[in-house]
């Protein structure tokens, strides 16, 4: 009853080739549905929270969230992981929590600010990875720039991974897991024009880095939600994500953690807004945060079923941060 270190569910699934899900929470809903299409499946998990979300929640709900979730699903391998930490202190805090896993963005200054500097993503990275792993906690850094909320400086700041560098990243730090840039960026409106992922780039990283490797950004945008949110009075025109035999492809060239939160939102935010315009008598929150909350868990089992991750809740026995911590120390 536990929480898995996420290295250990990455681990298992790049040894079978599937890929894992990372699905973003800051609520209660959140986490249910993402459990309940975890038992349904039978797929290892990991939750993630951005700061943003540990900020909502006053950091404490989260984590006792985050605990009753496990305690509900012992059989599921579940790991914690931290979105786009943004210092050392950050990491500190998320470890305190119980994160079994800390993302951190070496992009990303503390003063909000945002670096291209390879030194500094190296140098903070490298000291995140020193302090993590004497707990046990799995590390995931990046390398290359996406768009979106990294986009610090408008369009054309998107910078492909370069896979030399890449490879040098991962020799300097010692990280457990790598998010490249492959044209994905964070949003509803990942492409201007057709969605092309450079699996050229990924073909070459995968070629030069042996760990498991990462992509943000990853939400389908199916057309069908972005039409319900539509037609109950959203505005979301021209919205655009990464088709699901993209990531399929990536999976099979080497992508073992696809991170998805926008498709979640949107799951939530059709479904919110289809009981308010369909039922205008209602004014119970479980009246449509329950709806929501099913909506969500149908969409997320979907992607548990299409990455390949059904099935393999009980291939494995979850080991604990102890345990990974001995790994760590050989
Ligand atoms: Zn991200």
């Amino acid at each position: 009853m536990s929480l898995t270190p996420m290295k250990q569910i990455l681990d298992e699934a790049r040894k079978k080739g599937y890929g894992v899900g990372a699905y973003n929470v800051n609520n209660m809903e959140q986490i249910q549905a993402i459990m309940a299409a975890a038992q349904k499946t039978k797929s290892p998990v990991i939750i993630q929270a951005s700061r943003g979300a540990l900020k909502y929640s006053n950091f404490t709900y989260l984590k006792h969230l985050m605990i009753a979730a496990a305690e509900e699903n012992p059989n599921i391998p579940l790991a914690m992981h931290l979105d786009h930490g943004n210092s050392l202190e950050t990491v500190k805090k998320a470890i305190d929590l119980g994160f079994t896993s800390v993302m951190i963005d070496g992009s990303l200054m503390e003063d909000g600010k945002t670096a291209s500097d390879y030194d500094y993503n190296a140098r903070v990275t490298r000291s995140v990875v020193e302090y993590s792993h004497k707990y046990g906690v799995t590390v995931e850094g990046e390398i290359g720039r996406l768009g979106g909320i990294e986009d610090g400086v408008g369009s054309g700041s998107i910078h492909l991974t370069d896979p030399d560098q890449a490879k040098k990243f991962v020799d300097e730090t010692g990280l457990d897991a790598l998010a490249i840039a492959i044209g994905t960026s964070h949003g509803a409106y990942k492409f201007k024009g057709a969605a092309n992922l450079a699996i050229d780039v990924l073909k070459k990283v995968r070629a030069l880095v042996d760990i498991p490797i990462v992509l943000h950004g990853a939400s389908s945008v199916p057309i069908e939600l972005i039409d319900k949110v539509n037609k109950y009075g959203g505005a979301l025109p021209g919205a655009t994500g990464v088709p699901m035999a993209s990531l399929q492809e990536a999976i099979k060239l080497g992508v073992t953690k696809i991170n998805v939160d926008t498709d979640g939102r949107l799951a939530v935010t059709a479904a919110i807004r289809e009981v308010f315009a369909t039922k205008p008598e209602k004014f119970d929150p479980r009246d449509y945060l329950g709806p929501a909350r099913e909506a969500l868990s149908e969409i997320i089992a979907g992607k548990m079923k299409d990455f390949g991750t059904a099935g393999h809740s009980d291939d494995y026995k979850s080991m604990s941060l102890e345990d990974m911590k001995k790994l760590y120390g050989k």
